[in-house]
């Protein structure tokens, strides 16, 4: 390489270690590991090494100073970014492209501890044998629901695949026509029934079914009824169905189980206006469903997780099933959901709680954010999310900015990003789905948004 003139705009170029060397650069490393980060340094150094060897035009300074910003955007497109928390100010709590639930915090203040070292999440402390991973989860949930007996898999997808596998595998299961739903991604009724090996019988229509039509499709085998919560989906007009409590009467009068996809982790009834249609597990349980099944991140405000509860003898046949050795939770999620149950058993607030303020001192804080970013404040609807209570606004008010795509794209593009939602021309803020505690940092990261914007 022959030696370089002062006038050499390749004087301009900095040596690859001298690159390396970058506070940004040197903290792509945390992330990415020595060796990528190096080969990206070389690679965007030579880009800029052929154009003054003549192909194209000589890189500018600009070009040179934003090389570590470069490095940065090739290794985000080759390995991804690390997972970043985001502020939600849609006002969907339950935003499963958002992660769902919320965590409360005390209870995600004790997983460090918990999962940074070792923990009895299978062994008998006083006798030094092995314990059950199931018992915690079990006793929690027939405190709360009245189960006899629980077990936590992955999710409530899960739970139903180890259901149906447990109980009707090579036999039949009867759904209402009006309860085939689609749940998001790839959740389909019809297809998990056929992924657990059982085959669906359907019976009613799409808008009404009656106990007649379960009776008539009964026969032989039959292994399992199920009713689902339709969820993200309604019938209404002329609509009819069976009730939990005359489909738990036909399932005993026949001998065989009942399971209630119940979908969202309602574990008990909450007293909201939005919440207080949808039936919870301790409804559905004493109605006489032998089997309940819902999500740990919904309503019941957990990790993702699937929880099955019901009759003992029903859940011990799940349990002992190979298919939950396959979908059983890591200590990880196992710590968070005995934390949730364990606030809702002592009626401590939860994240869910949000979305119902207490109206003056939400008023307060709207206030409070309006006046710090010259925001105004516009009615607005809230929504659970999650599949519950789909049609069932919570009315209340949000922050409004003047504001289009471009303030948005900025403020998913912050740190931390922030996601709200266009309408009427304007950006609206629902602070009902954020931590009061984060009001700074969103003040803050949407300051910095709108000073970016022309
Ligand atoms: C959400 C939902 C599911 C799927 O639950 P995951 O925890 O996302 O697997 C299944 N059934 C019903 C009725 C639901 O609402």
């Amino acid at each position: 390489m022959s030696e370089a003139t002062s006038a050499d705009p390749r004087r301009r170029l900095p040596a690859v270690d001298r690159l390396l060397a970058d506070p940004l650069v040197r903290r792509l490393e945390a992330s990415y590991g020595r060796e990528p980060v190096r080969v990206q340094a070389r690679r965007a150094l030579d880009r800029l090494r052929r154009r003054l060897a003549g192909e194209g035009a000589p890189p500018s300074a600009d070009e040179v100073a934003a090389l570590p910003d470069e490095i940065a955007r090739a290794l985000e497109a080759e390995l991804g970014r690390p997972l970043r928390r985001v502020l939600n100010a849609t006002g969907v709590l339950l935003h499963t492209n958002l992660g769902r639930a919320p965590l409360p915090r005390e209870v995600a203040a004790r997983l460090p501890e918990l999962v940074t070292a070792s923990c009895d999440l299978e062994i008998d402390l006083a006798t030094g044998r092995r314990g059950d991973r199931a018992g915690r989860v079990s006793a929690l949930v027939a405190a709360l629901a009245g189960a006899e007996a629980a077990i936590a898999v992955n999710n409530n997808a899960a739970a139903l695949v180890l259901a149906l596998a447990t109980f009707a595998a090579g036999r039949e299961v009867v759904v209402s026509r009006g309860e085939l739903v689609e749940i998001g991604g790839s959740f389909r009724i019809p297809e998990i029934l056929a992924a657990a090996g059982a085959r669906l019988v359907e019976v009613g229509t799409t808008n009404r079914t009656h106990l007649a039509d379960y009776e008539r499709a009964i026969g032989p085998a039959t292994a399992l009824l199920l009713k689902v919560h339709a969820s993200n989906y309604r019938v209404s007009g002329f609509v009819a169905e069976a009730s939990p409590a005359d489909l738990a009467g036909l399932a005993r009068a026949r001998g065989l189980p009942l399971l209630c996809d119940e979908g969202s982790g309602l574990v008990r009834p909450r007293p909201e206006p939005q919440l207080a249609a949808e039936t919870s597990w301790s409804e559905l349980l004493s109605a006489g469903c032998d089997l309940v099944c819902g999500s740990g991140d919904k309503l019941l405000g957990g990790p993702q997780a699937g929880l099955l509860a019901g009759r003992a003898e029903l859940v011990e046949r799940c349990r002992r099933h190979p298919l939950y050795r396959a979908m059983r939770l890591d200590r990880l999620r196992a710590a968070a959901l005995d934390g949730v149950l364990r606030r809702h058993l002592a009626g401590e607030p939860l994240p869910l709680d949000r979305l119902w303020p207490e109206p003056a001192a939400h008023r307060a804080r709207l206030e409070r954010m309006a006046a710090r970013l010259a925001a105004a404040i516009v009615p607005a609807d809230a929504f659970v999310g999650g599949g519950a209570a789909p049609e069932s606004p919570i009315p209340g008010e949000a922050l409004a900015l003047p504001g289009s795509d471009e303030l948005a794209a900025r403020l998913r593009a912050g740190e931390p990003p922030v996601v709200g939602y266009l309408k009427g021309g304007r950006l609206l803020l629902d602070l009902r789905t954020v931590d009061a505690e984060d009001d700074g940092v969103l003040a803050d990261a949407v300051r910095r948004a709108r000073e970016g914007v022309a």
